[in-house]
């Protein structure tokens, strides 16, 4: 975490602000929004107008990747270590809430961590493949721009970070995780990068994309007890439109 003393506290009113922090949810706790089958469109708006974006946005995520329009290595560098974290979970929701301190350097840009959450299968596609588990690590700057690093994983060699979020998600919602989260991120961040968007309802837009090119493993159990916690839970893919993809070069 070498630029720890750089960052200043995340900015969780400006995350608010952004609609991430849980959606709309009845007293029950129920979502008022549904995953499909992941490919056939969700039309978010039509149960709550608030959630407009998510159908009438040009700007939407997830996409297929396997579409770039262009070709470059984006200057990312990233900081992660071991912290203390608190579990969120809920409906179609297994999340860690990090403490300040860690995050990534996008395009000379601070964004610090805030919270990693998952979805099974990955939202991101290449070439129409869908991998198991994904996880999305959330920054936000001081200004309260938001960045996405997503990680997929394949079945393969178990994943100690994983491994600490699985072991204590019997603790439920608000239970204490401790994760090095340089454990989920690979040690090369070739990144595909776009301007997209919250992937689930109210779906806000001007978000910084960056998934890693390099895919990380999970141990089938380890992607069994995700899937477990959280069902279906990957958006439809949505039109890249006009925006700027830009592919790593190699
Ligand atoms: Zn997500």
């Amino acid at each position: 975490m070498k630029f720890k003393t750089a960052i200043a506290a995340a900015s969780l009113t400006a995350l608010s602000a952004a609609g991430i922090a849980t959606g709309a949810a009845a007293a029950d706790g129920q979502l008022d929004w549904k995953y499909t089958d992941g490919m056939t469109a969700e039309r978010w708006s039509n149960a709550n107008s608030d959630y407009a974006a998510c159908d009438a946005g040009a700007m939407q995520s997830p996409i297929e990747l396997d579409q770039a329009s262009a070709i470059g290595d984006v200057k990312l560098s990233a900081a992660y270590g071991n912290a203390a974290g608190k579990l969120a979970i809920g409906t179609h929701k297994v999340q860690v809430d990090t403490p300040t301190g860690q995050g990534m350097i996008s395009g000379d840009r601070l964004f610090n961590l805030l919270q990693v959450h998952f979805h099974t299968p990955s939202e991101h596609a290449v070439s129409g493949k869908r991998y198991p588990l994904t996880a999305h690590l959330v920054h936000a700057t001081s200004d309260g721009t938001l960045g996405v690093l997503g990680i997929m994983f394949e079945a393969g060699a178990a994943n100690p970070a994983l491994q600490n979020i699985v072991d204590a998600m019997p603790r439920g919602n608000g239970g204490d995780v401790t994760v090095d989260m340089s454990d989920m991120v690979p040690a090369d961040l070739s990144v595909h990068r776009y301007m997209g968007s919250l992937t689930t309802p109210p779906c806000s837009e001007n978000v910084n994309w960056h998934v890693a090119e390099t895919v990380m493993t999970a141990s089938p159990a380890q992607i069994a007890a995700f899937e477990g916690a959280l069902g279906m839970t990957a958006r439809s893919l949505q039109p890249l439109n006009n925006r700027l993809l830009v592919a790593p070069s190699k």
